[in-house]
């Protein structure tokens, strides 16, 4: 480790490892495969840098955005490291450049797409020089559950027979549990550690408001928030223009950005952005992968997201220097329509499966309990505190104490072994006698009909608030059906009460 610390001073500048960075490198340097969930921001990179730096051999790096490739291998390259990439953007000369580079071993890092890893001839290519480590940036993308599938990502398991001594590490950001052993048994991990850092930005302030008169408030936002440099997301690419426009005409310096733009103008609303040129940036969700900018004070979803994945990880994109940011999200029940229909499409990916997304996002935004508790609990975390400073914790409605409520349902879920969804359970609850629930004998089970005296609606928003607490899960990847979680145990088992 010694030479880490050292390769950390020396080509990045610090002193100290972040929480894990240590712990992944290490058991890199013992072989071992590695997956990595740590927030944007976090510091994945270090991770398979240092050992690509110290270790003999080159580190190949997968990774799946072009523009973000050639940023890192430039700020790699500034810093002294020998770093080059391959992918649909380079000249025939270049690629012939870096080709040899790494075939004389004079790379520590080489990244590519992953177009061009799976294409003919680079199998014998990647075999013609030592490598010491192959790393799979934004991992999430080979499983279909995760929000941004990328086809080419699940032919990505030659990687472990064609090179069985090669230790492989898978980063990501978002992944929920499902994506996680999607990651592992796709990639073919052998025994894999795995390091899951805290998924918590305490400098992130979290506020829902309705989504009615959002320009006005959006105004007001930013006037409090004089030369505070923001991004505002956007469903459109017509809103996104419209709305640079409209901030512009009140004096507020703002470009528009997205994928219908050409490049060079992209490129200069990125630069402009970047270098505080202008203040604010209106665009769509392909704005900010792989952006580097560690000031962005404030967040806008001007609509709704279709997920809490992408969600979190544009929200993430505010506050990355550790100071406080804000973020804020407009919700109206018109957004979730509009992405329902576009999700809603025979021709969809995994349609079921992102819908059902949509609906924690639009239960997020719906919810009167405290928002990181929700977030951290739907990214897998035992996160049973109130943070005292999202706009829930700031405002609380009026509690009440629903531990008899939630017993009943929890142990409705216990004694039907986690077998039923949603929707079942509150025709067991509620005692209703369909045939189907009669068919499979549940109405033996002892909480049947314990809930009658609340409608299937007051049940419905039970279920949601206890999902939105981390009382309970839902498992997609199992007809939906809904499973008891550590906190829901403690209800049941050791007489905790909900809250
Ligand atoms: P990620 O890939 O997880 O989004 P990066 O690897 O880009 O995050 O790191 C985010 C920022 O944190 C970068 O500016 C990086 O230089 C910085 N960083 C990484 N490791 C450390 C460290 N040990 N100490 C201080 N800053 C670090
Ligand atoms: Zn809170």
């Amino acid at each position: 480790m010694e030479k880490a610390y050292q390769a950390l001073k020396q080509y990045f500048g610090y002193d100290q490892f972040r929480p894990l960075q240590a712990e992944i490198i290490s058991s890199i340097y013992e072989g071992k495969d590695a997956l990595v969930l740590m927030p944007t921001g976090g510091g994945k990179s270090v991770c398979y840098q240092i050992p690509a730096i110290t270790l003999p051999g080159t580190c190949v790096v997968v990774s799946p955005l072009i523009s973000l490739m050639k940023d890192q291998v430039e700020g790699l390259c500034g810093n002294g490291v020998k770093a080059a990439f391959l992918n649909s953007s380079n000249s025939p000369k270049e690629q012939r450049a870096v080709e040899d580079r790494f075939f004389n071993g004079e790379l520590d890092l080489l990244y590519v797409s992953p177009e061009k890893l799976i294409s003919p001839g680079f199998i014998p290519f990647l075999n013609s020089t030592p490598i010491n480590l192959f790393a799979i940036d934004e991992a999430h993308c080979i499983s279909a559950w995760g929000h941004d599938f990328r086809p080419e990502y699940t032919q990505l398991h030659f990687l472990k027979s064609s090179f069985p001594n090669v230790p492989v590490v898978a980063l990501t950001a978002t992944a929920d549990k499902l994506t996680r052993t999607d990651i592992v048994s796709q990639l073919r991990l052998q025994d894999p550690a795995i390091y899951i850092a805290s998924f918590d930005r305490p400098n992130l302030g979290l506020e829902v408001r309705p989504g009615q008169r959002r320009l006005e408030h959006i105004f007001d936002f930013i006037n409090k928030r004089t030369g505070q440099p923001g991004i505002i997301y956007c469903l459109s690419r017509k809103s996104t223009e419209e709305l640079a426009q409209k901030l512009a005409a009140k004096g507020i310096k703002s470009a528009c950005y997205h994928a219908g733009l050409a490049d060079v103008e992209r490129a200069k609303a990125q630069e402009d952005f970047i270098e505080d040129r202008v203040q604010v940036i209106c665009a769509t969700i392909a704005f900010g992968m792989g952006i580097d900018k560690s000031n962005v004070r404030w967040i806008i979803h001007y609509n709704l997201p279709k997920n809490l994945e992408s969600f979190y990880q544009e929200i993430g994109r505010a506050g990355r220097d550790g100071a406080p940011a804000d973020t804020l999200l407009f919700y109206s029940y018109h957004d979730v329509m509009v992405l329902q229909e576009i999700l809603d499409k025979p021709e969809s990916e995994n349609k079921e499966i992102q819908l059902a997304k949509l609906d924690r996002m639009r239960q997020y935004a719906e919810a009167l309990v405290c928002r990181r508790r929700i977030l951290l609990n739907y990214f897998g975390e035992d996160f049973s505190d109130n943070c005292g400073k999202c706009d829930v914790c700031r405002n609380p409605p009026e509690y009440f104490d629903g531990t008899e409520i939630a017993q009943k349902a929890l142990s409705a879920v216990y004694r039907l072994r986690e077998k039923v969804g949603m929707q079942m359970l509150i025709d067991i609850l509620r005692g209703a006698g369909r045939k189907e629930l009669l068919a499979y004998d549940y109405h033996q089970i002892k909480t049947y009909g314990a809930g009658r005296d609340l409608s299937p609606a007051e049940w419905q928003q039970h279920l949601s608030l206890l999902l939105n607490l981390g009382y309970i899960e839902i498992a997609h990847d199992q007809h939906h059906v809904l499973k008891l979680t550590p906190a829901s145990r403690r209800v049941l088992f050791e007489g905790e009460k909900c809250s």
